[in-house]
């Protein structure tokens, strides 16, 4: 009987896997490449190659405006109840638009002007620097006295749940948080803390780029008042894809879009000066949906249906926890800390580990390895574990090549600086 220690034993869970077969559905030009930076840039989805395809030839370059009534003008709305689907939302509260930044300042704005007599917005220091970027920008713009205060975690890994429980009061009007966090991979209780920030009267914001698609979300059962996220993570959406957002729908009439432009208009097509917000979630949209990009947001997205967030979370976990015995096995003692949740319960769907020399390890990993992760400052590897496509062989062959570039300091051939993207 092999141990997890033997290569035989991931083969044997891979053979096992329940969604081995998804594999397939993606692209894979280079077989022997690792990609464990599903959490950053999923990979093609075949399907998102055809689609692509009868975007450019057949609806653009036959249908050509007619396409506009065709389905592109409801893509934002297509899309984004089949996202919701994935996200525990209901039809009509999630709309794909813009970027995961800029839907956060549209919802963010918009509820702090539905609640003139607050003035706090709380955050924690785990969260996306660009969410606190514009959120701080926000406090500026508004120029009504908005306090943005950063509540720090206690390890750099674990949401600070208790302290920011403690923080929400009377004066407090929304508080934003990613659900799992970038760096530690971190995912807080939603409907817990969402309950707590509630029971002060605030409102509760999540990002779920980290989220969507790797770990269940339910925002209706939550209670959740709004949310954000990326669809080129684990969507798979491609590089640049739109975001998404969603608002409950009993708020939906109840908020402004404060970039509200004519896709957001009542009657679009009426020209008419005077700015009418269009009946629910569709206010929420600026300018013209980048239908391109769009198009191939759904591929991804039906698989993941398909395949379901349950099956798909029992996956993610099993390799999470799969990598942590690997990692208590191997690379505990060559340097390396587990800067992730050992509670299965806290964790998303990456693990990141933490080394001295964290960045030339990377680079080791790219150029000799053929292994890509990503790295995150100030040492974090991270790996990312997308269940539709990652394997267990992927993992095992990843701790491997970490133990034998720490072991053999095969990192010091590699230089110090770090190259624009990481
Ligand atoms: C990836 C990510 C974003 C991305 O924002 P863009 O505006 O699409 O660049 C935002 N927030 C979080 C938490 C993310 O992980």
């Amino acid at each position: 009987m092999p141990t997890h220690l033997d290569r035989a034993y991931a083969e044997q869970l891979d053979a096992d896997d329940p969604l081995a077969g998804y594999r397939r559905c993606f692209l894979a030009p280079e077989p022997g490449l690792i990609y464990l930076d599903g959490n950053s840039l999923g990979r093609l989805p075949v399907a998102a190659v055809a689609a692509s395809r009868d975007l450019v030839e057949r609806q653009w370059g036959q249908r050509l405006i007619r396409s506009w009534n065709e389905g592109w003008f409801a893509l934002p709305e297509t899309i984004g109840d089949r996202i919701g689907r994935l996200v525990g939302a209901g039809a009509g509260e999630v709309l794909v638009a813009d970027s995961t930044s800029t839907n956060l300042f549209k919802l963010v704005v918009a509820a702090l002007q539905a609640q003139p007599g607050r003035h706090r917005i709380l955050t924690d220091d785990l969260n996306f620097p660009s969410d606190v970027y514009i959120l701080h920008g926000i406090a500026e713009l508004l120029g009504r006295g908005h306090q943005l205060e950063v509540i720090p975690s206690s390890d750099g890994i674990h949401g600070p749940v208790g302290s920011l429980a403690a923080a929400c009061d009377g004066d407090t009007a929304l508080v934003v948080l990613s659900h799992t966090v970038f760096k530690s991979g971190y995912t807080y209780d939603m409907a817990e803390v969402t309950r707590a920030v509630h029971a002060s009267g605030a409102r509760m914001l999540w990002d779920l780029s980290h989220s969507a698609g790797a770990v269940p979300v339910d925002l209706r059962a939550a209670g959740a008042d709004l949310a954000v996220g990326c669809t080129y993570k684990y969507l798979n959406g491609g590089p640049g894809a739109p975001a998404f957002l969603y608002v409950r729908r009993e708020l939906q009439e109840r908020l402004a879009n404060p970039i509200g432009g004519w896709m957001g208009h009542s009657a679009p097509f009426a020209f008419d000066l005077a700015y009418r917000p269009a009946a629910g979630l569709r206010r929420f949209l600026t300018g013209t949906p980048p239908v391109a990009s769009l198009s191939l947001v759904a591929p991804g997205v039906d698989m993941l249906l398909e395949a379901g967030m349950e099956a798909l979370r029992a996956k993610s976990l099993r390799q999470t926890g799969y990598l942590i015995d690997l990692f208590d096995a191997r690379l505990a003692d060559a340097g390396y800390r587990l800067n992730s949740p050992r509670d299965p319960a806290r964790r998303g769907s990456h693990i990141s580990l933490g080394h001295d020399e964290a960045l030339r390890i990377d680079q080791a990993l790219i150029g000799e390895f053929g292994v890509l992760p990503d790295f995150r400052r100030p040492d974090n590897i991270r790996l990312g574990i997308a269940p539709l496509y990652t394997s267990f062989c992927d993992l095992y062959d990843a701790v491997m090549a970490l133990h034998r570039i720490a072991a053999g300091r095969l990192y010091e051939a590699y230089p110090v600086e770090a190259p624009q993207v990481t």
